[in-house]
């Protein structure tokens, strides 16, 4: 069978343009409503594959998204991942790291919030911030980004080896895009608690934020934790990729209920 994924992915280790990806693209999907449609049967089915991964007990999924402010990474959760119960998905979101955090090294905090076997753990925002926003405003030396692209590698492949699954989302949207939605945020009271001022100095750095995404999906898209790029522009069309990618990893990861252990179910008689 051919994988949905695959026409997303970046090459590890070959030079990437985010340029040649349309923010606009809409994927093969036509009708918005019709898509919403099939974006919900999908999430219905990612909540029944989570439910037989927390049934087999032995192995996790993480799914990691990143993007621009305002690209959507919220509103992915929303709708992707709406159809699952609480107890089998948990969000984390990744801010500026505390002064506890910045004590330990850059993966602690990271490390620490890693989905438990038979769950899905889903970061909005996460380690990669560490070679993104890090990198634009200089928090560390060039060698030390470096660095960790290397570091990030093992430790996302020591993740796989221990029986989490790691796909990697980067929601690509235009500069224009993004100005239309601070603007919404901006005009709109309801949404004044979404905008923040220092959203518009990472505005500003916007070319170096897309150099700076280039250089690490490129050398951190390994097989076992791929990197995917997701035209973002158009909500619908983001959900409507990602929980597709997301459904067909969760099929082909095969979850099996675990065994009856300690008993025979035959031989159990209820009075
Ligand atoms: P949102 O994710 O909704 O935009 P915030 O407005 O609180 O939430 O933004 C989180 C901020 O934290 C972002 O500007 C992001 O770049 C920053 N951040 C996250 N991780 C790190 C990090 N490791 N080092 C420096 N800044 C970080």
């Amino acid at each position: 069978m051919t994988s949905f994924a695959k026409q997303f992915q970046v090459k590890h280790g070959v030079p990437f343009s985010l340029a040649s990806v349309d923010p606009r693209d809409t994927c093969g999907f036509t009708d918005k409503e019709k898509t919403k449609l099939t974006t919900a049967e999908d999430a219905l089915v990612i909540d029944q594959l989570q439910e037989r991964l927390f049934a087999e007990g032995s192995r996790a999924l993480l799914v990691i998204l990143q993007g621009m402010d305002t690209s959507g990474k919220d509103g992915t959760v929303r709708g992707v991942f709406n159809a699952c119960g609480p107890a089998g998905v948990h969000v984390t979101s990744f801010k500026v790291p505390t002064a506890d955090e910045l004590s330990h090294d850059y993966l602690w905090r990271v490390h620490a919030k890693c989905p438990a076997r038979g769950t899905i753990g889903i970061f909005n925002r996460s380690h990669y911030e560490d070679v993104l926003v890090v990198k634009v405003k200089g928090f560390a030396s060039p060698e030390e980004v470096t660095r960790r692209y290397g570091e990030i590698n093992a430790f996302e492949k020591m993740l796989t080896h221990n029986g989490t699954e790691v796909l990697k989302f980067m929601l690509h949207i235009s500069a224009d895009e993004q100005k239309l939605r601070l603007q919404e945020r901006i005009e709109d009271p309801v949404k004044h608690w979404k905008f923040n001022p220092g959203d518009l100095e990472d505005r500003k750095l916007w070319p170096q934020f897309m150099e700076a995404y280039e250089k690490a999906l490129a050398e951190t898209s390994m097989a076992a934790a791929p990197w995917h790029v997701i035209p973002a522009d158009r909500k619908w069309v983001r959900n409507a990729v990602i929980a597709r990618i997301i459904r067909e990893k969760l099929d082909a990861m095969k979850p099996e209920p675990a065994k009856a252990k300690g008993y025979d179910p035959a031989k159990i008689v209820i009075v």
